[in-house]
């Protein structure tokens, strides 16, 4: 059987074990949390030793300030396509008579950013801490500072690139053992969630659900293939089968950085990407380019400006889908992350924040969705950003 089979054939034991046995989650809420954790503490290595030794495979900084540029437009041009085609979706919504808001309503406890805090989360202030936090943008800053330094004294700091290479393919190694127990922790990850949750939550926001995974399915499965098949004359069929054990792992662990480990090993092994272009682009798309993710937020921002009755203006509609875009920069790549930078487009569209309140119950599944997309889209853009 392959992983991937594995993988699907452990999440539907996990949901089967979650919804007759709640108790189980007694032992899979830690063994789930371990193999996060596992992913986790990859993470922050992974992305320094693959960014710095990526940086110094395109060999100038002139190179690197091409496929900057590169990146940075296709990210932008995709994410605000993603985002249009969430404002979309939520065209075909009809609201149920029982959607109603009540004035009761209290918000959940989330602070909105303003946008110089977005600005400023940026910059690092200290080496050593940005290793530790979950928002890996100081990081990329770092790896991006250190990785100029490299080239510039290249050939200079030929041991150093060395090392750090080495480090690379022992994570790699390390990426592989912990792959190994993918089926395990997804039923782990599946039975918890399943038993935390139970199914009966989803049922009044079923079309608000639905809608939004359609949308997401028509942007995965026709636009982002489309764009691949435009720029490199690709089927997407072939790369997703190399990704499905990073996919499958994107959509149980909801969170883009814990699969990035797993994700960057495929497309560099499986799907044949450069190092130089997946090991800058992969690393820096799960911090920015989130496509699920300002998917979905345009769609919920647009949701509940139909449960307030608030009318959108082709201008405030323009506005949200850039809004979107700085928003899903800000968001981490860990799960609810999108829910929270949402705040922003819901004050930017002149929504009540405390809807929120009405969503937050069945952001999970669609965290879940969002994120495998959002791996998905990076995925793609490592091919298409390739020389
Ligand atoms: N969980 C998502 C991710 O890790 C971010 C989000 O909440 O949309 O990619």
């Amino acid at each position: 059987m392959k992983n991937y089979q594995l993988i699907l054939l452990a999440m539907l034991a996990g949901l089967f074990a979650g919804l007759v046995f709640p108790e189980i989650k007694v032992i899979t809420q830690p063994v789930g949390l371990i193999f996060i954790n596992l992913l986790k503490t990859l993470i922050a290595p992974l992305i320094f030793t693959s960014l710095t030794t990526g940086m110094c495979s395109l060999g100038s900084i002139q190179h690197f300030g091409n496929l900057g540029i590169k990146t940075f437009f296709y990210f932008a041009i995709t994410t605000l396509i993603s985002a249009t085609v969430g404002l979309a979706s939520m065209s075909f919504l009809t609201l149920s008579p029982n959607l109603q808001i009540g004035s009761s309503l209290t918000g959940p406890e989330i602070e909105p950013r303003s946008f110089s805090e977005i600005i400023m989360a940026l910059f690092p202030n200290n080496f050593v801490d940005t290793f530790t936090g979950s928002n890996y943008l100081p990081l990329i800053f770092i790896c991006i500072f250190f990785g100029l330094g490299l080239l510039k004294t290249s050939p200079k700091s030929k041991n150093i690139q060395d090392l750090l290479e080495s480090l690379n393919d022992l994570l790699m190694v390390l990426v592989e053992w912990v792959i190994a127990l993918s089926p395990l922790a997804i039923f782990a990850l599946i039975a918890t969630l399943v038993s935390n949750t139970g199914l009966e939550m989803l049922l009044p926001l079923l079309k608000y659900i639905a809608l939004i995974a359609s949308a997401l399915a028509f942007y995965a499965g026709i636009i982002l293939p489309i764009i691949l098949w435009f720029f490199k004359r690709q089927p997407a069929l072939s790369l997703f089968k190399h990704l499905s054990t990073a996919l499958l792992i994107a959509f149980s662990t909801a969170s883009s950085a814990a699969t990035l480990p797993v994700a960057l090993k495929t497309v560099q092994e499986k799907a044949k990407v450069s190092k130089e272009t997946s090991s800058f682009v992969f690393p820096l798309g799960i911090t920015i380019n989130m496509d699920g993710t300002a998917l979905y937020q345009a769609a919920a921002v647009s949701f509940l400006a139909l449960i307030y009755g608030i009318s959108l203006s082709p201008l405030s509609l323009v506005l949200i889908v850039f809004t979107t875009l700085l928003a899903s920069i800000a968001a981490a790549a860990i799960p609810s992350a999108g829910l929270i930078t949402l705040t922003m487009i819901l004050s930017v569209a002149g929504v009540p924040l405390e809807g929120i309140a009405l969503i937050i119950g069945v952001d999970r599944i669609l965290d879940m969705l969002r994120t495998t997309v959002n791996i998905w889209g990076n995925s793609i853009a490592c091919v298409v950003l390739d020389r």
